[in-house]
């Protein structure tokens, strides 16, 4: 086993973003049934990807909750676009979102590239074609669900392609490749800056519409004292204060991602999970809509979810600096550190 797929695959993410990373058994595969009608396709040279990209050929519609139901007219995320990429190690068939979600991510990678240059960014899951139970989330349903991967540095300080580690309080992390071997590690540091301008980019994108950013807190820590010393809006600041907390399962190995229903498909039958802010209630008044309450969830929603131990016991053999770092992580999933609660 290696990092990728203990970081990103085989360890648990919790009830409130409803991640999973059950490395045994996945309920029933779905078969990847190719996009219909238009598909994205990005020239390489484009400056910028939601640019290069005629959006107005989709029309998505996210229907009822985030972990419970489905999603019509699901847009591809491309495979790679100008500063980002769909994780190759993933299933293709869970690149799918409403459009205001994936031309939201196409825009920040492009910005990031764009102001930074660097590696693109690693989109992890999002949703089905149509939505709908997916293995190893609970949520991820409806379109609006997308687990992204922190921007990296390698041991030379230069950007290196997100393997989803998990990362410390100081923002170090190791890639320890064959978990089994302690000889091929490398050291790891949080790409801080480049992390931060993908956040801001979507929190600044009233499109787009972010609603949650679920991350473990000593790198939200991590990223708001950046922020705070980079000239950064007052009001962009306070949102991502306000949205950003630690689920149970600490999250220090990707973001989770949760995006408001676009107000287009409030009146189809999508529907919010708290929290709403006053600023997405002013925004929805103003175009005459009040937010649905979450519909009771059906029995047919349920993904199959494992617990720590059985992820645990599911990577295998792993060396003594692998265990190390597991035990030394408790600390901030025990207790999200520094000290706030978790995610409500
Ligand atoms: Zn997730």
């Amino acid at each position: 086993m290696r990092t990728y797929e203990l970081f990103a695959a085989a360890l648990v993410c919790a009830a409130a973003t409803g991640c999973s990373g059950a490395k045994k058994p996945a309920p029933a595969p779905r078969v990847e049934a190719p996009a219909p009608g238009p598909t994205l396709t990005v020239a390489p040279q484009a400056p910028s990807g939601a640019g290069a990209i005629d959006w107005s050929v989709f029309d998505s519609v996210s229907l009822r909750n985030p972990n419970d139901e489905s999603l019509r007219g699901g847009v591809p995320l491309p495979l790679t676009a100008p500063g980002l990429r769909f994780n190759p190690a993933r299933n293709p068939s869970t690149r799918y979102g409403t459009i205001e979600m994936v031309r939201g991510l196409v825009d920040a990678g492009g910005r990031v590239e764009k102001e930074l240059g660097g590696i693109p960014a690693t989109i992890n899951d999002l949703s089905y074609e149509e939505g709908g139970p997916i293995p190893h989330h609970r949520s991820h349903q409806s379109g609006r669900d997308v687990d992204v991967l922190f921007y990296q540095l390698g041991p030379d300080g230069n950007p290196i392609e997100s393997v989803g580690a998990f990362f410390d309080p100081s923002g170090a992390g190791v890639d320890f490749r064959d978990l089994a071997d302690p000889s091929d590690d490398v050291a790891l540091q949080l790409d801080v800056p480049r992390t931060w301008l993908f956040l801001q980019a979507l929190i600044e994108d009233e499109e787009a519409q972010l609603q949650h950013i679920f991350v473990a807190e000593h790198l939200r820590t991590l990223l708001l004292d950046y922020a705070r010393g980079h000239n950064v809006l007052a009001s962009t600041l306070a949102r991502f204060a306000e949205m950003s907390c630690q689920p149970s399962y600490p999250h220090d190995d990707h973001f989770h991602f949760r995006f408001f229903c676009a107000p287009d498909d409030i009146p189809k039958g999508c529907r919010d999970s708290p929290p709403m802010y006053p600023w997405q209630r002013r925004k929805l008044k103003t175009a005459g809509l009040r937010p649905l309450p979450l519909a009771p969830k059906r029995e047919q929603a349920k993904a199959k979810v494992v617990t720590h131990e059985e992820a645990r016991e599911a990577a295998g053999p792993m060396d003594a600096k692998v265990e190390r770092w597991l035990e030394r992580r408790k600390q901030w999933i025990d207790r999200p550190h520094p000290g706030r609660t978790y995610c409500p």
